[in-house]
């Protein structure tokens, strides 16, 4: 029997990323999604470890040939997907994978992969939120603006997803989602 795919999403600035690079770090018992993305790499971001870096031409081709479980413009600029094969044969080898992605993308995913569990990752309040994307610095205050206006509407959608993890501290939410994740592998 095959083990579960897991989506994990959730507003802008909550610690998706920072729940992601734990698990890259410390669970190789799980397979993290590496996606295709058009953007630049940011300095330290490896390519074929944080993202597969792709122009255009390559990201069309990969959609073109049904290579992509999912993808999706996401803050109205650069597009990125979860490439398939890599996330089946992790399944297919008893491993529980995990994707980062955007509402959008979970969404497809639904679609696609009825049985996957949707963890919706939730801050503690919404100033909370707004404290860590100012406090993280890296956008311009256009850029937050727009953020916010999507952070918000994705606060919404909670109610799609099968659970919700607040991360209050960041060691404590991956915890729990590696909870789930390594259950449903015993579960079977
Ligand atoms: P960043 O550019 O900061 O690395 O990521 C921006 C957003 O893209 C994050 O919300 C992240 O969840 C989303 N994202 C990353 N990879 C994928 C993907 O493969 N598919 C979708 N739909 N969204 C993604």
């Amino acid at each position: 029997m095959s083990s579960k795919l897991f989506v994990l999403a959730g507003p802008t600035a909550v610690g998706k990323g920072t729940v992601a690079a734990a698990i890259r770090a410390d669970h190789p018992e799980i397979y993290l999604s590496v996606s295709a993305t058009t953007r630049a790499p940011r300095p330290g971001e490896v390519d074929g470890v944080h993202y597969h870096f792709v122009d255009d031409a390559e990201f069309d081709r990969l959609v073109a040939e049904g290579q992509m479980l999912e993808w999706a413009v996401v803050h109205g600029v650069h597009r990125y997907g979860t490439p398939r094969g890599p996330v089946d044969a992790a399944l297919a080898d008893g491993r529980p994978a995990l994707l980062e992605i955007d509402l959008q993308g979970a969404r497809q995913v639904r679609e696609n992969a009825p049985d996957a569990v949707f963890v919706f990752l939730k801050p503690p309040s919404w100033d909370e939120l707004v404290r860590r994307l100012v406090g993280r610095g890296t956008e311009s205050e256009e850029e937050r603006e727009r953020r916010l206006a999507t952070a918000r509407e994705e606060l919404a959608a909670e109610a799609e997803f099968d659970v919700t993890i607040v991360n209050r501290e960041v060691h404590a939410a991956v915890a729990e989602l590696v909870g789930l994740m390594v259950d449903s592998v015993h579960d079977q």
